[in-house]
């Protein structure tokens, strides 16, 4: 019998099985893969574009689903007007496409179930976190997990559908109509109200995201040992 390879190094073609607009700028792709296997929740997949004469693109992004989704991935990318790889997805890749991937990778930014934790996302950085929230949702309902999710407006929020109590969400340019709740840049009294016990951490967004939200925990008491954090760009 023959056995298929499983190494996370290989290659392999992948089939768009739905393509979802989350927000003007961003969408969902939900791929089926040949080669697939569990991933940890916070890992990413390396995707590659080939043109005619050969030349090639490869970026990273993190996988949005549970692993208890057999088979298939979700990844959500956040449409760079002057990017190479990011526009190619929202402007050419429809359902039934196939596209080239390979991973699960990473082994540091990934939630192996430690409670409680606390989750920071800048933007798109929510990808990698919503695969946590989410899969803590489906397999340990129990656990102390909170989302805390900045945004610039209410058109940009990613996963809206599926934020529930476990989120607190920011509007840093233009809170939504009746809003009550934070508005501005995260800042220690978010921090404060999001922190339970000594929370193991995981920031995720651009540079400037990911400093800004670090030296708030530090400053907020927590263990520098039990911060994780996810860089996704070069610009603050
Ligand atoms: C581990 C990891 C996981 C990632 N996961 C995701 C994900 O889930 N969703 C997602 O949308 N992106 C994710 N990214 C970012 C992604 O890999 C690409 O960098 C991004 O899509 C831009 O690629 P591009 O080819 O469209 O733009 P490029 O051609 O690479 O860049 C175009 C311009 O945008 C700038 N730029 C590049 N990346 C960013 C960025 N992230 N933010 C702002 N400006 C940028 C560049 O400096 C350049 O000026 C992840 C990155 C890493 C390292």
């Amino acid at each position: 019998m023959e056995v298929s390879q499983r190494a996370p190094g290989r290659w392999q073609l992948a089939t768009v099985l739905s393509v979802k607009a989350e927000t003007p700028r961003v969408k969902s792709f939900r791929l089926d893969l040949p080669m697939w296997m569990p991933h940890l929740p916070g890992q990413h997949y390396d995707v590659r574009l080939t043109a005619p004469d050969g030349y090639q693109a490869q970026r990273s992004y993190s996988v949005a689903s549970s692993p208890l989704d057999r088979g298939e991935i979700e990844l959500t990318i956040d449409r760079l007007a002057d990017g190479e790889v990011s526009p190619y997805f929202h402007d050419v890749v429809e359902q039934g496409d196939q596209v080239e991937v390979r991973g699960p990778f990473a082994s540091y930014f990934v939630w192996r179930g430690e409670d409680p934790a606390l989750l920071i996302g800048g933007g798109s950085g929510v990808v990698p976190l919503m695969a946590m929230l989410r899969h803590r949702r489906r397999s340990m309902p129990e656990l102390e997990m909170r989302l805390v999710y900045s945004v610039r407006s209410a058109e940009d929020v990613i996963y809206a559908d599926e934020l529930g109590d476990d989120a607190t969400l920011t509007f840093t340019r233009a809170a939504p109509e009746g809003w009550g709740g934070h508005t501005g840049r995260i800042d220690g009294e978010v921090i404060a109200a999001a922190l339970a016990g000594s929370p193991t951490a995981f920031i995720c967004g651009s540079n400037g995201f990911v400093e800004a939200a670090s030296r708030l925990l530090l400053a907020a008491g927590c263990d520098r040992t039990a911060i994780r954090t996810e860089r996704f760009g070069p610009t603050g």
